[in-house]
């Protein structure tokens, strides 16, 4: 509903596929089963056979409970699975913003708050929670530590235990908007998602859903709706982010960044260059998800370049704008 706009734009695309269905969005996995909506669905067996595999946050559309279509995805929030099985996983999908949560406490590292922050790429704006001001007389200076090191993540200091600070979520919470909030186990994530969604909690988030059989079972969303519109996702597969959290990406990282110092090229992309030292010693697939992931690094990071660009530049815009109307004598 919220979000007509993009439906109908793809609604034309699937009529020209000739898809037909009913549009929806997953708001839990069971695996092998989604609930689409209030509806229990399964994937056709096209699908499958493709290898498409819907994730919580999916637009999708249904007919007879079975999801005959995903639509493009906006965004996706995903991990690479780096090591001896290499793959990117998906976690969620159209994610708009991704709060980092960490604690202030003994919690607070931020070695872990780079890996969660690479979970938020293309097109997800990383937005830093730090949770537990009121027992950290350390949230001003690791705040302004936070904002140095990473100056296009919006960083602000919350307890969801006090509701402190709070404020500071509500520009990411607009109706419609989907949040998913990562971090690793401890760090208050279901303290604040239990603050944001108040009373509505029980009222809503388990569902009577009905299945292919029109039997009616009782579940739960992973995709929860704020009172005030805003989508929080919040999946086992986010909270199993930590399994990766202190190894994966790193391992990736560090055994090809201690390889290349032999390179005999500074400049070594470990492709076709001579004398590389690390093509041949790392496993080709794991060597390809070192390069994807650094593209994608590098790709964000130029991103936010081009963002801080314009944010600059706007006031200057401005000021054109107030110029040129009182030019032609507007107001
Ligand atoms: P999760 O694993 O990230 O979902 O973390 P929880 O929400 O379960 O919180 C872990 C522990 O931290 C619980 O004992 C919470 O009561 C506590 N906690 C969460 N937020 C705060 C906070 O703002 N201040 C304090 N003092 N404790 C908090
Ligand atoms: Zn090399």
């Amino acid at each position: 509903m919220q979000s007509l706009g993009y439906i109908g734009f793809f609604a034309q695309a699937f009529q020209e596929l000739s898809i037909e269905g009913t549009p929806g969005r997953v708001v839990s996995d069971h695996g092998g089963a989604y609930l689409v909506d209030e509806q229990l669905t399964t994937v056709s067996g096209r699908l499958r056979h493709a290898g498409t595999q819907p994730v919580v946050g999916d637009w999708v559309v249904v007919r007879d409970t079975i999801i005959q279509a995903v639509l493009p995805r906006r965004t996706e929030l995903r991990r690479a699975a780096a090591g001896r099985r290499t793959e990117v996983q998906v976690l969620a999908a159209n994610v708009d913003t991704a709060f980092v949560v960490m604690g202030l406490d003994d919690n607070f590292n931020l070695r872990r708050l780079d890996r969660f922050l690479t979970l938020a790429q293309g097109g997800i704006q990383p937005v830093v929670v730090l949770n537990k001001t009121d027992v950290s007389a350390e949230g001003e200076s690791r705040q302004a530590l936070v904002r140095q090191l990473h100056p296009t993540a919006p960083c602000g200091r919350i307890s969801a235990v006090t509701g402190d600070g709070l404020d500071f979520l509500v520009p990411w919470l607009a109706p419609a908007q989907t949040v998913a909030v990562i971090g690793s186990s401890g760090v208050g994530k279901s303290t604040l998602i239990n603050r944001l969604l108040g009373e509505d909690r029980l009222r809503t988030q388990a569902v009577r859903a009905t299945d292919a059989h029109g039997r009616h079972t009782t579940t739960h969303r992973e995709l929860l709706t704020l009172p005030g519109g805003a989508l929080l996702i919040d999946t086992p597969g986010l909270r199993e982010v930590q399994l990766w959290d202190d190894a994966g990406l790193d391992d990736a990282f560090s055994t090809v960044t201690n390889l290349s110092q032999a390179c005999r090229f500074r400049d070594c992309r470990h492709d076709k260059e001579p004398g590389c030292a690390v093509r041949g010693q790392v496993a080709d697939d794991e060597l390809r998800t070192f390069h994807k992931l650094r593209r994608e690094l590098r790709h964000q990071a130029s991103r936010q370049d081009g963002r801080i660009r314009l944010e600059e530049k706007r006031p200057v815009r401005l000021i054109h704008r107030a110029q040129q109307r009182k030019y032609r004598g507007e107001p």
